[in-house]
């Protein structure tokens, strides 16, 4: 795919800074929270919602097409471009008509390959950028999806958003980040600019700015922020909403770090690092792949003996003496367990698929003593 980058969008260079209230409620809220932000000199666009897909039907919906006149006074006299989020067919023309610099999908949109389809049919050709945010669950192909039927229609200024994925446990965000699936998305799509949303991740105000230094730290392409006038009577998403002042202090405290450096003693250093950590990587493959074929010959092994692959005993000292040696080296134990349970499960696998050839060809005794300590 070729998608331009949000640099050529018209909206200025460097990151895309989005920010603007959850919903357009009146024109007077609109248009302090404008001026306000045009007053940082920190914004791209100004974004607000219209229709709003609330969870439950008593919740404010938004002020719909109306709030369109409201937007374009705002761009008059703030001269701020504006976003506006569409759901429907319905909801695409009406920002092309009223002249709405950019559009985006929400995340229950994204989730609702129909929907797109309908959407992008209205966007078709349209020259605006188009911005997909990731779909309420964390399911790549989704999102792909998604961005393949935007693209499809022929538009070429795209931007992902990552906004978070819905948490089944109690978590510290409102949408949990999952940073290796924006990773994985931008090795799939390379030439894809990936901005964040850290106000639907972290749905409280005091954990925007980290998050937001996350995602720049990530290198991802902007952020999209909630900025409401008066958060604290806004009709939706209040907790969540930077004021005016809370957001340029955050703008100012944030570190955009360079993705690279000009500077040959860094190019150097960090090649240097780079080859060692290249060889390391090569050492542990190749250890890993030594461990896979004792598991085989294990496997083969057992299964001469008539001896189950799986031992829980064995397990658990595997697990108990890994994280201790882990924990030894400075290891994070969680982590350490993660990935001795990976390395384990693939053991079982290996042993497996020997037992299965074996037992095919014959070669494997009836089973009788299972050699389960459990
Ligand atoms: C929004 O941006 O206000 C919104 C509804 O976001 P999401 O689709 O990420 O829930
Ligand atoms: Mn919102």
């Amino acid at each position: 795919m070729e998608i331009v980058q949000t640099g050529s969008w018209g909206f200025g260079e460097g990151p895309l800074i989005i920010a603007g209230p959850c919903s357009a409620e009146s024109e007077e809220q609109l248009m302090a929270t404008a001026t306000a932000l045009k007053g940082t000199g920190r914004v791209s666009l100004f974004r607000a919602g219209l229709w709003k897909p609330r969870s439950r039907p008593s919740s404010f919906t938004g002020e719909g097409f109306r709030a369109l006149d409201w937007l374009r006074r705002v761009k008059t006299e703030t001269k701020l471009p504006v976003t506006v989020e569409v759901a429907s067919p319905e909801h695409a023309v009406a920002c092309l008509e009223a002249g709405i610099d950019a559009v985006w999908l929400g995340a229950r949109t994204v989730s609702n390959p129909f929907s797109v389809d309908a959407i992008v049919s209205a966007l078709q050709g349209c020259d605006i950028p188009v911005m997909v945010k990731n779909p309420l669950s964390p399911d790549l192909d989704l999102w792909v999806g998604a961005i393949e039927r935007v693209y499809s229609a022929g538009i070429r200024k795209i931007a992902a958003i990552h906004r978070g994925f819905t948490p089944y446990d109690k978590s510290r965000y409102r949408n949990l980040p999952k940073w290796e699936l924006a990773i994985e998305l931008r090795s799939r799509i390379p030439s894809l600019p990936v901005i964040c949303d850290p106000s639907h991740m972290s749905g409280k105000a005091d954990l925007v700015p980290e998050t937001a230094q996350k995602a720049l730290d990530m290198n991802m392409a902007g952020l999209m922020v909630e900025v409401h006038n008066d958060p604290a009577h806004a009709l939706s998403d209040k907790e969540q909403q930077l004021n005016p002042e809370q957001f340029e202090k955050m703008m100012m405290s944030l570190l955009f770090r360079s993705s690279t450096s000009g500077d040959i003693g860094f190019i150097n250093h960090l090649e240097e690092l780079r080859n060692r950590i290249d060889s390391i990587d090569h050492q542990l493959i190749g250890l890993l792949a030594s461990r896979m074929r004792i598991s085989e010959e294990m496997g083969e092994y057992k299964c001469r003996s008539g001896v189950t692959v799986f031992q829980l005993e064995r397990w658990l000292e595997i697990l108990q003496s890994r994280t201790v040696h882990g924990i030894s080296e400075g290891l994070d134990s969680e982590f350490v367990g993660r990935v001795i349970r990976m390395i384990h499960e693939e053991s079982i696998r290996c042993q497996d698929v020997v037992m299965k050839r074996l037992n095919l060809a014959g070669g494997c005794p009836p089973a009788g003593n299972d050699g389960e300590k459990e």
